[in-house]
């Protein structure tokens, strides 16, 4: 926004005058950034959320503001002259100018605030949280909710185009269960009973379908009781979609189609070929996660895995069962780092302790060089010798200069392992770029998803969401429920998952055979999900979404990795509201009427 309403307290903000503007009589209102006192003149730096203009206090002034201190963050209100200035800074938009002030007013007065407010602050974040309010007023939390507000902008504009509505859902609701914990609200009128916050709303955009309100979307708020594992929420953003009479192709256009309005608008950066897809279980394959960051290559290679059935080591006649390592292991897999065959003893000491990090928890990493010279040296040298060493660097597609890194072990946990190592590697040799976007789709990700420990089955995205239709039979038989898929699907930028959804079950009949496939009896299927059982009575028509993260989408686009800083509120680690200091007690008057005892 360039220009403001001119009233009692400004003409202009503190972002609009330049040179173009000497002469004229102003008036502006904002904080105090810097006071600097130079003889019997000042300079206050005057801020708003538009920009910083300087003011000149003269000489009558400035004996004034000596007897009637003005800090940082008074807000005050200034009329004068708008001049050149003969120290002009070409960094800020007002550079050329400054206010040569003839009257002041302080509005009001402002305690030393707690921290710098300035671009580099010397607060630590618990305490810029505390006073979010102050913190709000820095550059870098403006931008990022300036952002923020352009995202959203530029989402609705897109979804309007095409017809969407945006409808809003309730939030006290009953428990939707979507994998995580629910927060719930005690019921005053209803005593004894509970409403849950919705994790998503899920069933309630589903029923619009039914209702016949074919585009739907929403910009709404989450809520998932989860320990908060790095830079989650307990209340969090979706960009909530859903759409009927569309198959999976359709979806996958109208959404790659937001994702791309979306850079173009903010960002400027025009994604013309279509979103590579890959599958489940290509990304599991070759990235060894489901959200692979494509901004680099250096893929995963099964040297043996129970995976693909491929003995790599074997049939190249190099597997002799010489080391028993490679002989017990499930899985060996490797990648190929480039310009790795030059690593120091100490570097890879240094990989090898990385990688046996109780994060990682893997017992060691094994080398083999390929040097520039063509010739191989590992850490196995004593169970093969060079010409099998090549055949392992040819199976891994490495050139020479590189190093490749192997870890054998256990399917699940090398695997995930390899992952780790891969991004660790790429972030060491700059692969990971935070302005390089890299999109794409994931697809075809499992239905379920067995649990040992249970020995139960669980849904992989939702319980609303259907088999591929050509699987549908296999609902019936519990042996095949590991094979079985769904057209379910996650937009991935970067190594992150920023969007999922999925077609859904649209048939009572087949909801209540996925709920008995999730081990829900017919009673509490109707219990829980009686409402939708219902719906599906009642004509309803084929349908499917997706949800995007709202809060993680805007923070890849600013090129930063923690939510909270584009959220205006956002709770810390430990789920706290360091300002509000909530969550906290609650009086016994208050408990009392909601019919809740505390326990001891
Ligand atoms: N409700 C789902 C989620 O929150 C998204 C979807 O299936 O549309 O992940």
């Amino acid at each position: 926004m360039n220009s403001i309403s001119s009233n009692i307290y400004r003409s202009h903000h503190c972002g609009q005058l330049s040179i173009s503007d000497a002469g004229t009589a102003v008036i502006l209102s904002g904080w105090v950034q810097t006071v600097r006192k130079f003889g019997s003149i000042t300079f206050i730096d005057l801020r708003d959320r538009y920009g910083i203009t300087q003011l000149l206090f003269n000489e009558t002034l400035t004996t004034r503001l000596d007897t009637a201190k003005v800090g940082r963050e008074y807000v005050i209100k200034v009329k004068g002259i708008v001049r050149e200035r003969s120290n002009k800074n070409p960094k800020i938009a007002t550079g050329d100018i400054e206010i040569e002030v003839s009257e002041y007013e302080v509005l009001n007065a402002a305690q030393t605030p707690p921290f710098t407010i300035e671009d580099n602050t010397d607060g630590g974040e618990e305490l810029r949280m505390k006073y979010r309010y102050l913190d709000l007023r820095r550059n870098t939390l403006k931008n990022n909710l300036e952002l923020r507000y352009k995202v959203n902008r530029s989402v609705r504009n897109y979804l309007d185009s095409l017809g969407f509505w945006e409808i809003e859902t309730p939030y006290l609701i009953k428990s939707t269960p979507e994998g995580a914990r629910d927060f719930v609200v005690p019921s005053r009128m209803n005593p004894k009973q509970f409403y849950a916050l919705p994790q998503s709303p899920q069933t309630f955009k589903q029923l619009l379908m039914v209702s016949g309100y074919d585009r739907y979307y929403q910009i709404v708020k989450c809520f998932r009781d989860e320990d908060l594992r790095a830079d989650r929420q307990p209340e969090f953003t979706q960009i909530d979609c859903e759409m009927a009479y569309v198959e999976q192709e359709d979806i996958l256009q109208v959404f790659e189609g937001l994702f791309k309005h979306v850079f173009k608008a903010i960002k400027g950066i025009e994604f013309t070929d279509a979103m590579p897809r890959i599958t489940y279980d290509y990304a599991m394959l070759y990235y060894g996660n489901d959200k692979p960051d494509i901004r680099f290559g250096m893929q995963i290679v099964s040297l043996k895995t129970p995976l693909t059935k491929q003995h790599l080591l074997t049939e190249n006649g190099i597997y002799a069962n010489a080391f028993k390592l490679f002989a017990d292991a499930e899985t060996i897999l490797a990648i190929a780092v480039p310009n790795g065959a030059e690593y120091s003893r100490k570097q890879t000491d240094e990989l090898t302790e990385w990688i046996k990090r109780p994060q990682i928890g893997m017992t060691g990493l094994i080398f083999i060089k390929y040097n520039a010279d063509g010739s191989l040296k590992s850490s196995i040298d004593k169970f093969y010798n060079e010409e099998q060493l090549k055949a392992i660097a040819t199976v891994c597609k490495a050139n020479p200069g590189d190093i490749l890194l192997i870890l054998a072990g256990k399917e699940d946990k090398t695997r995930k392992a390899m992952s780790e190592l891969r991004l660790e590697m790429g972030a060491r040799l700059g692969y990971r770029n935070p302005n390089d976007y890299k999109p794409l789709w994931v697809i075809d990700f499992p239905l379920f998803e067995y649990d040992a420990e249970s020995d139960s089955y669980m849904a992989k995205h939702h319980p609303f969401t259907a088999p591929k239709p050509e699987q549908l039979h296999l609902l019936n038989d519990r042996s095949q429920y590991d094979s079985i898929k769904a057209n379910a699907y996650d937009l991935v930028l970067n190594g992150t998952e920023i969007g999922g959804g999925s077609i859904r079950i649209f048939q009572r009949n087949i909801q209540e055979q996925m709920f008995a496939a999730l081990g829900l009896s017919a009673e509490e299927a109707q219990e829980k999900f009686g409402f939708l059982l219902g719906a599906f009575e009642y004509g309803a028509p084929p349908h499917g979404g997706i949800a995007f993260g709202f809060d993680r989408l805007c923070a890849l686009m600013g090129g930063q990795e923690t939510i909270r800083d584009f959220i205006a509120f956002p709770k810390n680690n430990a789920g706290r509201d360091m300002m509000l200091d909530a969550p906290s007690a609650i009086d016994e008057a208050q408990l009392k009427e909601i019919s809740i005892k505390l326990a001891e």
